[in-house]
């Protein structure tokens, strides 16, 4: 079975490879390589036999994602390739909407065209939309986020998702195109790009700068090991039944000042400062995000009964093994800051 995997330079989608490869599965990447894409996340897969490449490519391109199915004979595709960032949304909103919302319909637009002339496999096809919870848009104090919540986005980054989102419900409804679509809670782990928090905390108190936490530091997000997402996307993948939605969520709210303060504390075990200071003395409090959402959590409670779906990873394990991913990996971390900012 071969899936095209787009976005897949990117955090996520390169975790998501490691783990289709180990399942036999062939992959083929199509990607952008916009500044969070980078050929680096990919380093160690190249000779495994059923990995197909890297094609650097827009998934907004008509005539390179349709040449792309027929040539690999593709049977599924799972949709990585996003604009990612909340920030980067409030300050340039357009490239949101052509990647998360026109991308989104071409490949929606091109892989029913494919599916339709299908003879053999049609009824196993996958079209694996990737989002987040982004999109339900924010909790007060109390109640989860579940696959009945309506979509009430409040971001250009979650409106554009969101209306990605609605075409795919809409190619399952209209056209019958096999499609899943999963809504994800933060992910942390290896290979996530130094602007998003738990990254860029690390780099920032190593490169002994301000950890810069927005408003009071109290709005709250549930994090996920990006591995566990990743096995969630599998089942869903395989197991999960056209025309639905499942939400993975990382049962471990924590506050944004929560999580940098676990990052200088773990920091200040594993690589003390040399003048005896602790990390904690580098948070600096700056304005709040535009609009910034309160709260996220995740009830998945239905990934849980019908996909089998069981977390391996809490968060105090995840965040000490992720921290010294990025200890060891600071070629890595030097290569993609200066790669294309
Ligand atoms: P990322 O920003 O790390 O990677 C996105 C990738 O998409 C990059 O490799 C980029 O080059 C590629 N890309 C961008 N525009 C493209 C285009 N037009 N054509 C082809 N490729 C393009 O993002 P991520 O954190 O890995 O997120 C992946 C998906 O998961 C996104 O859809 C995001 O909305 C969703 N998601 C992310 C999180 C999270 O915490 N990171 C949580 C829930 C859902």
């Amino acid at each position: 079975m071969t899936i095209l995997v787009t976005g897949a330079a990117g955090f996520i989608g390169c975790n998501f490879v490691r783990l289709a490869l180990e399942n036999n599965y062939r992959v083929v990447v199509l990607d952008k390589l916009t500044y969070a894409g980078h050929r680096e996340n990919l380093i160690g897969i190249e000779d495994n036999p059923h990995y197909l490449g890297l094609v650097e490519g827009d998934i907004e391109n008509p005539t390179l994602v349709s040449n792309l199915l027929e040539k690999y004979s593709v049977n599924a595709i799972v949709n990585f390739a996003a604009e990612s960032h909340v920030d980067r949304s409030i300050e340039d909103p357009g490239v949101f909407v052509r990647t998360n919302v026109f991308g989104t319909f071409n490949l929606l637009h091109c892989a029913e065209l494919y599916w339709r002339k299908l003879t053999q496999q049609k009824n196993k096809f996958r079209f694996v939309q990737i989002s987040t919870d982004e999109v339900f848009g924010s909790l007060g104090d109390e109640g989860k986020f579940s696959e009945q919540t309506p979509y009430k986005p409040n971001s250009p980054y979650s409106a554009s998702k969101a209306s990605g989102d609605h075409f795919v419900r809409a190619w399952y409804e209209t056209y019958g195109l096999p499609t899943i679509t999963t809504n994800c809670s933060n992910n942390y782990g290896p290979f996530q790009f130094p602007e998003k928090l738990i990254p860029h905390m690390i780099h920032c108190a190593l490169s002994d700068m301000p950890l810069p936490v927005y408003g009071n530091g109290k709005n709250v997000r549930d994090w996920i090991h990006v591995s566990d997402h990743c096995r969630g996307i599998m089942l869903a993948l395989e197991n999960g039944v056209p025309g639905e939605t499942y939400c993975f969520g990382g049962n471990a709210e924590k506050t944004n000042l929560e999580v940098v303060h676990t990052i200088c504390n773990t920091l200040n075990q594993l690589v003390p400062r040399a003048d005896g200071r602790s990390y904690l003395d580098q948070i600096t409090f700056v304005e709040d995000r535009k609009g910034h959402d309160w709260r996220y959590a995740i009830d998945d409670t239905k990934v849980e009964k019908s996909l089998g779906y069981k977390r391996k990873w809490n968060f105090e394990d995840g965040i000490t093994s992720t921290i010294q991913w990025y200890l060891e990996n600071k070629t890595w971390k030097d290569a993609v800051l200066k790669s294309k900012i």
